[in-house]
This record gives structure tokens, sequence and C-alpha cells, in this order.
């Protein structure tokens, strides 16, 4: 398997250097303030070993869309602030990502000193990997780290073109990552069983047939199972489901199952409720028993328990999509059992995905999972097998 080189790699001196960090503080923002700071939290450790290890650091990341051109609220500041506060320190924003003045600026880095750039899309040239912006971007420093796993699936000047500019290394983060969402892929332990949920099953069919590959059982639930259960010709009420095209990709990924021998698993019973709200009437019922006009939001409790079963026997299990629309406090149990009995599995347990992520970390378990990925896009690309360009364009081992 080869990895990218990480910073811990004896090749680098830091001591010294120059070092542009991209990293991914793409915090959620309300009215200015940072309302989730996990992202920013999890880049703390590279930059913390960096500056340690006697590097000047420019760290650098994006926010939000701002479609090319600066727009006030979606300002690094907010970010700015909560890293200093996260790492004890003043971290002073500059007013763009790049420049002369950013250029004299990282010219001037000393050892231990921290400052951070400008939104990068407030250029166009980011998103486009523009090869002249990425010269600017690289401009003064002498060292480049990548630590934006999340922002890896795409290639950006930021994420690519400046890799292939300095000598490049991955951060702590984005190393963790790719070790074991590679792992996943190269050498999972078995019994290997994956649960599926969330809302569309078009959305995430090349993830699908990639685990129907490698894995020894999947678990079906979220509004994606209404999809397959009518491929298979029950009646599905007023259940979200996809049409005739969702359906015949359902159908055909059960085939597949078939053909490779993967046990692909349907919820036996679903959470039905007669409105989409925390006041609807609430039943439960066999999912050949929904009637017309209710609408499943969450797997029932003899599918949780079979699923509980199938997850505490696994080896290692692979978690995308939560089970139910668990947002609403009456439809979570589905969600939360099947979080619970990872966190309680002796095996190797990763979430991935961004609602998967969020239950996960609303439940309070994210420390009782083996990992739970901070990329939602990037970890599911990884798991089709798909290369990054983030990670690719980084050197790597043998
Ligand atoms: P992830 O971000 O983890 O990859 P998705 O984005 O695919 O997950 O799906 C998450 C969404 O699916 C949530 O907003 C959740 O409310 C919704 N969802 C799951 N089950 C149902 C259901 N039975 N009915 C409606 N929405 C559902
Ligand atoms: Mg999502």
């Amino acid at each position: 398997m080869t990895r990218p080189l990480g910073i811990d790699d004896p090749g680098v001196d830091w001591s010294g250097a120059r070092v542009l960090v991209r990293a991914d503080l793409n915090a959620p923002l309300d009215d200015g303030r940072v309302t989730d700071d996990a992202r920013i939290r999890a880049s703390v450790p590279t930059l913390e070993r960096l500056l340690a290890a006697g590097a000047g650091v420019a760290v650098c990341s994006h926010l939000g869309r701002p479609k090319g051109k600066p727009v006030e609220e979606l300002s690094l500041r907010p970010c700015a602030e909560k890293l200093g506060e996260l790492m004890g320190r003043t971290v002073e924003l500059l007013p763009d990502c790049v420049g002369d003045d950013v250029r004299a600026r990282a010219e001037a880095l000393r050892p231990g000193e921290l400052v951070m750039l400008e939104n990068l899309r407030f250029h166009p040239e980011e998103e486009a990997n523009d090869p002249a912006f990425a010269d600017r971007l690289a401009a003064g420093f002498t060292h480049y780290v990548n630590d934006a796993f999340g922002a890896a699936h795409r290639a950006h000047a930021s994420t690519e073109g400046v890799a292939r500019r300095l000598p490049a290394r991955a951060g702590l983060l984005l190393s963790r990552e790719v070790e074991v969402l590679e792992g996943l892929l190269t050498s999972p332990r078995h019994p290997f069983v994956a649960v599926l949920g969330g809302s569309k099953v078009s959305d995430k069919l090349p993830l699908i047939n990639s685990l129907l590959e490698r894995c020894d059982r999947v678990l079906i639930g979220g509004a994606m199972c209404f999809t397959f259960l009518a491929a298979q010709g029950e009646s599905v009420g007023a259940s979200l489901h996809e049409g005739p095209d969702g359906q015949a990709q359902a159908t055909e990924l059960m085939e597949t199952a078939v053909r490779l021998n993967c046990a692909l698993q349907l919820p036996v019973d679903v959470l039905v409720a007669d409105r989409f709200a925390a006041d609807a009437a609430l039943e439960v019922v066999p999912t050949d028993d929904i009637a017309d006009g209710w609408m499943g939001v969450d797997i029932g409790p003899r599918t949780s328990s079979s699923y509980r079963e199938a997850i505490m026997g696994a080896q290692t299990v692979f978690w995308n999509g939560p089970m139910g629309a668990f947002e609403i406090e009456p439809f979570v149990d589905g969600t939360r059992a099947v979080a619970e009995a990872m966190a309680a599995c002796f095996g190797s347990t990763v979430a991935g995905g961004g609602d998967s992520g969020a239950a996960v970390a609303q439940f309070g378990l994210v420390d009782d999972f083996t990992h739970v990925s901070t990329g939602g896009g990037a970890a599911l690309e990884m798991l089709e097998g798909r290369t990054l360009p983030g990670v690719a364009a980084l050197p790597s081992t043998s």
C-alpha cells in the first residue's frame, strides 16, 4: 500500500522552514460565530507539531462558497479567533491568501510564528486549479503540508497545484484518514460488515458496489431502504423513495450481492409516521405492511436488534448514512442503536459521511469508535476505490 509521506518523515528538517499548511477550517458559522469547532480542533495537532519543530506556519483554508470574490460574511476571521482560543495564542489573519504583502510575510515567518491566510475561494483561480495562482500561493514558502482531508477529493490550487511546487508532506489528520480508509479497502479483517443508510441509492451507487465487493454483509437502512423495498414490489406508502431508475439500480445491486456472495440485508420492520414532524402519530409495522399515506422514518426495533447482532459479531464495521431521519428526536432510535453497537464492538469501527459523523458526535460516542472520518465526500470517494487528487499529489512511500 502506498501512503503519502507524513510530517514525521525524517527526510524533512522543519527547523527554520516556512510552511504553507492547507487545513480544512470550513466550520459552520452562525452570525459570525463558529457553531461547531470539530474541524478546527482536528487541525491543531499538525500545527502544534510543526511549530514545536521550529517551523513558521501560515495556515490556509476555504470557507463556504464565496464564488470567487471576497464576501465579508465568509471571512476566516471567526475561525482564526477560534483557532487562537484552542491553541492559547493569537492567530493573526492576513487580508488575503496571495499577493506581494502575503509573500513578504511568508518570507519573514519566524520559527514558532503562526498566521492565517484569508479564504482561498475569494479567488476563482483556486477552484480552477490555475497554475499561476498555485505559483502565487507557493511564493515565499519553503514547504507545503496538506492536512485538509475533507478537501482532498478536489483538485484545487491549494490541494493539488501547490503540492507539486514545494516539498510536500501529509499532515497528521490526513495521514490518519488515509491509513484507516485504505486499511478498510486493502486489508479489512473479516467478518466485514457495512451499514448503509441516508437518503438515496443513486447518490451512493459506486460506494455500495465497492462495499459489496469487499464486505461479508451489508445492512441497509435510512430512506434508501424504501427504494430497495419498492424494487421488490412492496408498497412503501408515503416513504421517501426513488422512481424506476433508482429501483432498477437497487435491483442490480441485489443481483450483484448474490453473485458476490455478500448478504444484503433489508429492514424487517419500520417506524412509520403520519407526518414528517416530531409530533406525528407513530407506529411500528412489518416492512410488507406499510399503509398508504404513512411514511417510514426509522428502522424498527426488530431490525435494530438484528443489525446490532451483526455489528457485534464483526471484526470490521464501516457505517455511512443514518438509519432514519435522526434530526427529528422521535426518529433517532435506529441510528442510535447502530452507533451504540459500533461503540461496543471489539472490532475496528469506522464511520464516514457528514450526517453519520454528526450523529456519532451528537451521541457523544466519537471516542468509542476506531475512527470517525472528518471528510464526508472525500471518505466516500476513497471507499469507492478512487484516488484523491490531493493525496495523489503528495510524495508517497515506496
Ligand atoms: P451522510 O451525510 O452520512 O452521507 P446522507 O446525506 O446520505 O448521509 O443522508 C442523511 C439524511 O438522510 C439525513 O438528513 C436524514 O434525515 C435522511 N434520512 C434518513 N432516513 C430517512 C427517512 N427514512 N426518511 C427521510 N429522510 C431520511
Ligand atoms: Mg449528508
